[in-house]
């Protein structure tokens, strides 16, 4: 009887092991094939989504969702198949890896505990570059502003202060805060859009125990709103580039981002007639600096 016991072991661990990479490496699989087809200009393509409720799923809901957008306006251009495929293709890569290590017999728990997480991190990281190319596909194809009401632009920057405050905690910043109080009409998702991706990024590249200023005015009929970190600041080769899509400077690169932050800030300002200008000093922190009209000179819907 007791021969047996390692024999039975050895079957189970193999029948196991084959039923995980079936469950796991399939959807993988054909997200890496769907990619490969999404780059030749296959808009067609679909992946079969899993019975599971999981991240997974959720990805592979985005991806769908996202080439059938795609595809139906057409945004693809050489530069972007390029940038695009890159970005999708690493973090898949990396589950691929990740996913064939969980299939050995001989893991500890912590190991497949690490190796889970960075699944399931490379899996968010990918739903949220879905949804930022979704967001910013829909606002190049938006002309008109529609959804506009009057509310006040310092309890906007307020909210998302509330909604990063794990992040800026976290890293213990001081906030230094002057918003003045202003009554603004416009849309304000999008301008929570602006905010939440200029703060976010100020709370990403500043050192821990650092200080973030905002500040919001009124000058001339115009809204000012300056956001300042005193991170690790830009290069002026990095800052001229900083809009462009997917674009992400080299000390950018391993903080969990895509480049697609601040073309979505640039487009939303774009939309409502405002502007953006960046001052930044390599090494010592940048400041971002936000105009709008205060009477909306954007087009409305
Ligand atoms: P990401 O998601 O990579 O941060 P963004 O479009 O928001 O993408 O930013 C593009 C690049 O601009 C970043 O990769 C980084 O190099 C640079 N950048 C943006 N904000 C800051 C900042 N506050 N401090 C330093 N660099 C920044």
């Amino acid at each position: 009887m007791l021969v047996f016991l390692p024999f039975t072991s050895v079957v189970i661990g193999m029948f196991l092991s084959l039923v995980f990479s079936k469950r796991i490496l399939k959807p993988i699989n054909d997200l890496i094939h769907a990619t490969k087809e999404v780059t030749r200009g296959n808009f067609d393509i679909r992946v079969e989504m899993t019975d599971e409720s999981n991240e997974l799923n959720d990805l592979i809901y985005s991806f769908n969702h996202m080439v059938k957008e795609l595809g139906s306006i057409e945004m693809f251009r050489n530069d972007f198949i390029n940038n695009f495929s890159h970005e999708f293709k690493t973090p898949i890569v990396s589950i691929k890896g990740f996913a064939k290590q969980l299939q050995k017999d001989d893991l500890s728990k912590e190991q497949r505990k690490e190796f889970t997480d960075i699944i399931i991190s490379e899996s968010n990281r990918l739903t949220h570059m879905s949804s930022n190319i979704l967001l910013l596909n829909k606002y190049e194809n938006q002309e008109i502003i529609s959804s506009q009401t009057r509310f006040s632009l310092d309890e906007g920057i307020r909210n998302v202060l509330v909604v990063l405050e794990k992040e800026w905690s976290q890293k213990e910043l001081t906030l230094d805060l002057i918003l003045d109080e202003i009554d603004y009409t416009g849309n304000e998702e999008m301008l929570s859009q602006v905010w939440m991706n200029l703060i976010t990024n100020g709370i990403k590249y500043s050192e821990e125990y650092g200080i973030l200023t905002i500040r919001c005015y009124e000058e001339e009929n115009r809204v000012m709103v300056q956001i300042t970190d005193y991170g690790i600041g830009m290069s002026e080769e990095t800052a001229s580039h900083i809009f462009e899509k997917f674009y992400q400077g080299d000390l950018a690169h391993k903080s969990q981002g895509n480049g697609l932050g601040l073309s979505i800030v640039k487009r939303i300002l774009e939309l409502c007639g405002g502007t953006i200008k960046v001052e930044s000093v390599f090494g010592k922190g940048t400041t971002f600096l936000v105009s709008l009209p205060k009477g909306s000179k954007a087009k409305s819907g």
